[in-house]
């Protein structure tokens, strides 16, 4: 990469592998179901997830659209956590394009609703109000610093959306940091959920794409959505065969972003003017805060990081910033951060 950037994993390039094979790719018009390379991209996300078919979208954002519009109609209420990507980060897409309202509920640390709180939320037939139709879940958490969600949860809320007759979709752009992180087989979350989508292009390296996951009829119906959305990419099988690099390789090295986020927790610890606690970091992502004695804010300190170390860093209001570990990340850019912030703050408190 051209400069060091913690500021996400959205920012990881491709790898040398996948441009050979984006060069070499066999494609076909996939708005036709002819691109070959989409088509196995297809196939092999859905076996991951023990699913029965795939669609390739254009993005994490374009995939829970779909999945929204697929599961619902016109005036029916999708309940979500209130940090969740898809009620903060996704234009209100639902809303927008789907008629569907956002029925956001409190999340606990680990981005998780209160299942109690969901079952009383769940409304009757009553003309007055919105039909309860989706339960939006998120794993890994990104609101929620990258928390992963054991399978317990999903399994509890698969039981209360039975119960109502609930459809449940899990935005699972990094769902490979959370099972990676609790060393368990993607399917057995995603089998708790009716529709999973993935991102390729986070941590997995792909320069773009996800994969949404479901049912047959599911995924011929969101088929006809991503039409609707001008997310047909014709011989879009040059994105595909990053995104089966992504799968087949990329999926299964994660630990060691994990590892490297650990290592930077434990090095921001120990320095005074830094908050945080590297129990909270559970994947790749590293969220912390300054505290009072520090008399300049994130924005400051990402700005100073920048031009003595040439490290970027995200800023997420006054006191608090964010570091992603990925792919392009070894272990001495971690040290370079650590060693550029100590001595920034040093000087400053
Ligand atoms: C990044 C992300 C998305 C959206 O993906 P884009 O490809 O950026 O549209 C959705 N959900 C979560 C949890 C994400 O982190």
């Amino acid at each position: 990469m051209d400069s060091i950037d913690f500021r996400s994993d959205t920012v990881t390039w491709p790898t040398a592998e996948m441009r050979e094979a984006m060069a070499t790719a066999q494609v076909g018009d996939d708005v036709y179901g002819e691109d070959p390379t989409v088509n196995a991209l297809e196939q092999l996300a859905a076996a991951k997830l023990g699913k029965a078919a795939g669609l390739f979208v254009s993005s994490g954002t374009q995939g829970n659209l779909i999945a929204a519009l697929t599961h619902t109609n016109r005036g029916d209420e999708i309940i979500m956590g209130q940090d969740a990507h898809t009620f903060c980060w996704e234009a209100g897409g639902a809303a927008v394009l789907g008629g569907i309202t956002p029925l956001p509920l409190p999340t606990d640390a680990m981005g998780r609703m209160d299942l109690a709180q969901i079952e009383a939320s769940i409304r009757g037939d009553n003309p007055h109000w919105p039909r309860s139709r989706l339960i939006v879940t998120e794993n890994s958490a990104g609101g929620n610093h990258g928390a992963a969600i054991p399978v317990d949860y999903f399994a509890a809320i698969r039981q209360l959306s039975d119960r109502h007759q609930l459809r449940v979709h899990l935005d699972g752009a990094r769902l490979f940091n959370a099972t990676t992180a609790l060393a368990i087989d993607p399917q057995a979350i995603a089998q708790q959920v009716d529709s999973v989508s993935i991102c390729l292009s986070k941590g997995l390296c792909a320069p773009a794409g996800s994969v949404l996951v479901g049912d047959r009829d599911f995924i011929h119906q969101a088929r006809r959505y991503r039409k609707l959305l001008g997310g047909g990419m014709r011989q879009a099988g040059i994105l595909a065969a990053a995104g089966l690099i992504a799968l087949e390789t990329m999926s299964q090295r994660l630990a060691t972003d994990h590892h490297h986020a650990q290592q930077l927790a434990q090095g921001l610890a120990n320095i005074p003017g830094v908050v945080i606690d590297p129990h909270r970091v559970q994947t790749n992502m590293v969220f912390f805060t300054l505290d009072d004695t520090v008399p300049f804010t994130a924005q400051t300190l990402a700005d100073k990081v920048w031009q003595t170390a040439e490290i970027k860093l995200g800023t997420y209001g006054d006191r608090k910033l964010r570091a992603v570990t990925h792919y392009w990340i070894q272990p001495a850019h971690v040290e370079a951060l650590i060693t550029a912030i100590q001595s920034i703050l040093k000087a400053a408190i």
